[in-house]
């Protein structure tokens, strides 16, 4: 193994070329010493021991030690090497399918040699398939501890692992830098917690290790918790310097606000009203907001964004609301439409699709501040769009953004604002600022602030608490946990695709009571050729089989306006029958529509397939939601179904699909390939969490001198992933 350079840990710049499994081990991350001592067993295997030969039993992983008492290459169906390998209790047999001529010089005739394997008691005497072996000195010591086995590659053997990490473990920084008493009770000293797992001294339990309950791992996985927390709460700090415009509540009968709330057609529900005012007391702080604002299907978040808008704007700030399609965001637009432009907000549109002369004047309105309010896509955050004093960046159905998309956007936002990116402090990478705002903002203090906009994100998949508290410390949440009045249950039934020709008539009897119908097709990602085939079959048969009623047809494939046209044509009620790839799911709001029929709904994610439905049951008439499957159902497909049959409660449905995914997927972290938690698992180690975000909020929030080598060993270069 290379030398290291002791002042940082860091592997030197290694003046020959790096060895295969100095690659592998860097491909696996494990850079610095405190990365190696980190790098903790899946498994021990027991060589502390030898097991007389005789004594071993069928099924036991046994170690043995004797003398080779006779080797040859067999001919049976395949070649393979036969030795018989003997010590003073029995005999026993090793048999290799693949070996080398190095390994047939270890077991020669009369070498002794000590193996570990599985024993096998066949008829013909005991064996060993492919043992591991060596050769020994009669009465060599046998290991002290038991062998740990390291998550590994195939460039990287284990012996090499392990030499490595005994190494590294020596130097590396694991000193404890917690005082005793915030530690959990019970819990050793991370040193000792580290050395244990490495290696642990003979007769410790073997279970307590394998299954992470042992108090050292406990102590592993609450420092690497402890370190997450600490991370966060550095994010919320890094942010608490910077600055946003204060857009204090305008009062009075005058302001957009009240007029806006006085020219609803409902009144907001409790939990609303709950949302705005905490969203509202962000707004007024001095903070760039970040505050994710969620609830289920159909809670009605768009106008508790429409409220947050109007305060900017009352404020004198542009607010810019971006949806990840083109079709949600033309909803949008709609209703912001229809809301605002009556009380003199003028409403600009962007989308990828807009082009020429049309986007050009909605660039000049963008850029003189005509336009108070910016709805589109992520067009919004293009180059050439420049704000002439953006307050409020809304951002819905962010969970439909992975990480990176989620990373690019704030970026993205100094761009937009005109402002210049400050040289990212503490490695977070996201701070920026507004030079000019300073001598914009209508309500400005101080000419010298440097003013970034207050962010809303919004989703209809809770975040499960858990995970909000490990990776969105740096989030407010607010939850909207109610329906407004009037919402009928929907019904969900499940079908397999043979009674298709019963769901088609139950669409007739929707048809002839004045009611409209979904008919959505699987969005297939791999292939959007089979994908738009099996849209195009479904509206041909649907076509033929409802005639005369109309049969409207939208897909990913079609030009935007076109969608658009087909989309408005549904809402307005002309066509009775929309059928759809998956770009219904979010957003599309047709109270009139009481029935969905999903197809292949067995290929469907639970969140998604909750989204769809809650497309359906939003106005008075009872709903119904169709699942109709293809069989073969595989185990998860449906064990999902049976999720979505069962609840209708959204965030009951985010639990189990974090049961069912991990949290890798619904972070939309695993597509990034950033690495999550290593050791502590949410789920289990639930109190642990607690403990540590205590200790993190508390203590040590105000002893940086104490968090910063804690985060440093478990985070180091992996900041950004906080700031997502
Ligand atoms: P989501 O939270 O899924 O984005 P929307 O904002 O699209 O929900 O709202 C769903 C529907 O409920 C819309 O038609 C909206 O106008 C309506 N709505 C929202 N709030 C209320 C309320 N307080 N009372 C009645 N209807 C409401
Ligand atoms: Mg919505």
């Amino acid at each position: 193994m290379a030398r290291r350079a002791a002042d940082n840990g860091r592997m030197p710049d290694a003046p020959r070329a790096k060895s295969a499994p100095q690659k592998a081990m860097e491909r696996l991350g494990l850079l610095r010493d405190i990365d190696l001592a980190l790098h903790l067993p899946l498994r021990y295997e027991d060589e502390t021991q030898l097991h007389p030969i005789a004594h071993t039993r069928d099924g036991q992983t046994a170690q043995v030690e004797g003398v080779v008492r006779e080797a040859q290459v067999e001919l049976r169906s395949r070649r393979q090497l036969v030795v018989r390998l003997a010590d003073d209790s029995g005999e026993i047999t090793l048999r290799f399918l693949n070996f080398y001529p190095s390994h047939q010089k270890v077991l020669a005739r009369g070498q002794r040699v000590r193996v570990r394997g599985e024993v096998r008691g066949g008829f013909l005497g005991r064996e060993m398939v492919h043992p591991t072996f060596k050769a020994v000195e009669p009465g060599a010591p046998l290991p002290a501890s038991l062998t740990p086995v390291y998550p590994s590659s195939a460039q990287l053997p284990q012996v090499y692992l392990r030499k490595a990490i005994t190494s590294a473990m020596a130097r590396a920084p694991l000193d404890e830098v917690l005082p005793p008493a915030a530690i959990p009770a019970g819990l050793p000293p991370l040193k000792e917690a580290v050395r244990l797992l490495h290696q642990p001294p003979p007769g410790l339990p073997l279970s307590t290790l394998e299954d992470r309950s042992h108090p050292a791992w406990q102590r592993l996985k609450f420092d690497e918790l402890l370190a997450q927390q600490l991370a966060q709460a550095q994010a919320v700090a890094a942010r608490e310097r910077l600055h946003a415009p204060v857009m204090a509540a305008a009062t009075g009968p005058a302001s957009l606000h009240a007029r806006l709330r006085t020219a609803l057609p409902f009144a907001l529900t409790a939990a609303q009203a709950r949302v705005c005012a905490e969203i509202d007391a962000d707004l007024a702080r001095p903070i760039p907001m970040h505050r994710l604002l969620q609830g289920d299907v159909g809670s009605g978040k768009t106008v508790v964004a429409a409220l947050a808008a109007a305060r900017a704007i009352d404020a004198g700030w542009q607010c810019a609301l971006m949806a990840p399609t083109e079709i949600l965001a033309e909803q949008h637009f709609h209703k912001l439409v229809q809301w605002l432009q009556p009380l003199g907000v003028t409403v600009a549109w962007l989308t990828g699709s807009r082009k020429g002369k049309a986007r050009k004047a909605m660039l000049a309105q963008i850029a003189s501040g005509e336009a108070g309010l910016v709805v589109g896509t992520h067009a919004v955050i293009q180059d050439d769009v420049v704000f002439s004093r953006l307050g409020l960046a809304v951002v819905d159905e962010q969970h439909r953004f992975g990480v990176a998309q989620r990373l690019e956007l704030r970026h993205k936002l100094v761009e937009t604002t005109g402002g210049a990116l400050q040289a990212p402090q503490h490695g977070t990478g996201v701070e920026r600022a507004n030079t000019q705002a300073g001598a914009q903002s209508p309500g400005a203090t101080s000419s010298a602030a440097r003013l970034e906009p207050h962010l809303l994100t919004m989703s209809a998949t809770p975040i499960p608490r858990t995970l909000a508290m490990t990776y969105f410390a740096d989030l407010a949440v607010s939850t909207i946990d109610e329906l407004p009045p009037g919402r009928t249950p929907i019904v969900t039934k499940v079908f397999a695709d043979s009674k298709r020709e019963q769901v088609i008539a139950r669409i007739r009897d929707e048809l002839q009571q004045g009611r409209q119908v979904y008919w959505v097709c699987p969005l297939i990602e791999e292939s959007e050729a089979l994908d738009l085939q099996t849209a195009i079959d479904a509206h041909a048969m649907l076509s033929a089989a409802l005639s005369p009623w109309p049969v409207g047809l939208v897909h990913g494939r079609l030009p935007p306006a076109e969608k658009a046209a087909t989309m408005a044509a549904f809402a307005a009620g002309e066509l009775r029958v929309l059928v759809a790839t998956t770009v219904i799911e979010v957003g599309v709001d047709v109270p009139n529509a009481s029935l969905m029929v999903i197809e292949h709904a067995e290929r469907f994610g639970l969140a998604q397939l909750h989204q769809l439905r809650g497309r359906v049951g939003r106005g008075s008439a009872d709903s119904v939601c169709v699942l109709l499957y293809r069989n073969p159902l595989g185990d998860i497909a449906r064990e999902r179904l049976r999720i979505i049959f069962e609840s209708q409660d959204g965030f009951e449905i985010a639990r189990r699909d974090l049961q069912l995914r991990g949290p890798g997927e619904l972070l939309g972290a695993r597509q990034s390939g950033l690495p999550m938690l290593r050791h502590a698992d949410l789920d289990r180690d639930a109190e642990l969490v607690e403990c540590a975000r205590d200790l993190a909020a508390g203590p040590l929030a105000a002893q940086p001198e104490r968090a910063a080598p804690i985060v440093a060993r478990w985070l180091a270069g992996r900041g950004a992933f906080a700031q997502a």
